[in-house]
């Protein structure tokens, strides 16, 4: 294990905590309270762990508890996220997901209803039942729903009317709007590509509906090196992920600065916290585990892929130890749940992301890497998708199955030959390619982008 795969010397780390020279501004105190709390934290660990040296532990049965709770029946607190019903969803089955945890087949079923139920007449999934449909809410759903992955689940995704409503949001330079008439960002291109490449579109559909995405994609990025959510807007964890993630999926990568994105990336790990703060000079955030940490490995792949250089994939460029610490020293809540910083109540967003930022640090390499017990060890994430890989695969074979003639979806289910690599279907006779895929062997996504020149 190398310096950077063992666990801090918490101790040590205390000379990385800001110094404001005497010039207080509000972010410099806002700051130094918040590094205060942590070391609260890192100190108490120490403390409790010179007795228990299997610390720290993933509280397991009470995320299990919490997410079940959740799911059965939300507290009040939640009325105002009325119009994001499928992304709750989404936040507890992935936690859950991450956990290795599954629901029973009767809770699942009423999901897939409920899903069902805020799906528009003309496409797309709204924030509930009767509401407009969203791209952020249809991201969700489709997320959902391959995650629970049944016949009945994934034929809720209605890839005809789906396609119907990508249509409708884009502009005609390649651009997603979240709605008919709403805002334009790069959640948008994000939540389509990812969505349209989880229904398996067919490569004519998609080489016509992304047409300049890639392009428009890349003028998102600013001087700093991250993405901003629109051309001219500050650099930013969520839109940076969204950006290169969409990139991944689509190719364009020529067209960014990858070494400045890479960069700016690794900085935002905040050096004594050990987690990820969304922009320059913000504080930490557990959801920022998994904006920033699946970018990192995204954005080794996208150099790699552009180099041509697959040894840049084998390196982890950040602190994966120090990021699981403060998930895990920080981030979690006695009872269930995990938040974005100490002081912050549970919620599901930041359950969903925390841990799915802890999945990431675990799994971004070959060798899974766990901080303390073995126990703690969680299932990996798609850093893409942010879904099971194996669900995406599910997915994307059962839509390609659907549409192919049967010998074709015979060697598309691996029955002839295969890589067995997930969602990389380019070596296995299927014409169709997924490239949004992280998988040791790049050529897939090589191909794909070549195949995506337009853009
Ligand atoms: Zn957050």
């Amino acid at each position: 294990m190398s310096v950077e795969e063992s666990p801090r010397n918490l101790q040590q780390y205390k000379r990385f905590k800001t110094n404001d020279e005497g010039r207080k501004t509000s972010t410099s105190i806002e700051q130094i309270k918040t590094e205060a709390a942590i070391e609260r934290f890192y100190d108490r660990f120490e403390q409790l762990s010179a007795l228990d040296q299997t610390l720290p532990k993933l509280h397991r049965a009470d995320h299990a508890r919490y997410l079940q709770t959740s799911l059965e029946q939300l507290s009040t607190a939640y009325e105002c996220l009325d119009s994001s019903r499928p992304w709750l969803v989404y936040w507890i089955l992935n936690a859950a997901s991450v956990l290795n945890l599954r629901f029973n087949d009767d809770l699942l079923e009423r999901v897939v209803d409920f899903l069902g139920r805020c799906r528009g007449k003309d496409g797309g999934f709204g924030g509930g039942p009767g509401q407009d449909p969203h791209l952020a809410t249809t991201y969700a759903a489709v997320n959902a729903l391959c995650i629970i992955g049944t016949e009945k689940a994934l034929n809720t995704i209605n890839r005809e009317t789906l396609k119907k409503f990508l249509w409708a949001v884009r502009e005609g330079n390649g651009a997603f709007r979240m709605h008919v008439g709403g805002e334009l960002d790069v959640r948008g291109a994000y939540c389509a590509i990812s969505s349209a490449k989880l229904a398996s579109f067919t490569p004519e559909d998609e080489m016509k509906l992304f047409d300049g995405t890639a392009a428009w994609v890349a003028e998102c990025q600013t001087y700093e090196g991250g993405f901003g959510g629109a051309p001219g807007l500050e650099a930013h964890g969520g839109y940076s992920f969204c950006a290169a993630a969409a990139i991944m999926i689509l190719g364009g990568e020529d067209r960014c600065d990858l070494n400045a994105l890479l960069r700016w990336t690794v900085n935002r790990q905040m050096a004594y916290e050990g987690g990820f703060q969304g922009r320059t000079n913000k504080l930490v955030d557990g959801c920022y585990s998994f904006w920033q940490g699946a970018l990192v490995p995204i954005v080794q792949s996208l150099i790699a892929r552009k180099e041509q250089q697959q040894h840049v994939k084998t390196v982890s460029l950040f602190n994966r130890m120090a990021l699981q610490e403060y998930v895990l020293i920080c981030c979690q809540k006695p009872t269930g749940g995990l938040i974005d910083k100490p002081g912050k109540p549970a919620d599901l967003y930041h359950t969903c992301y925390a841990m799915s930022g802890l999945a990431v640090a675990q799994h971004c390499d070959a060798v899974p890497l766990v901080l303390g017990d073995e126990r703690n060890e969680v299932l990996p994430t798609h850093p893409v998708h942010n879904i099971p890989p194996k669900a995406a695969l599910d997915a994307y074979r059962y839509f390609v199955e659907l549409d192919a003639p049967e010998s074709a979806a015979e060697e598309c289910n691996g029955k002839t030959t295969g890589t067995g690599t997930p969602m990389d279907t380019s070596e296995n006779g299927s014409d169709r390619q997924s490239s949004s895929n992280m998988s040791e062997d790049g050529s897939s996504n090589s191909n794909y982008t070549s195949s995506r020149t337009s853009e």
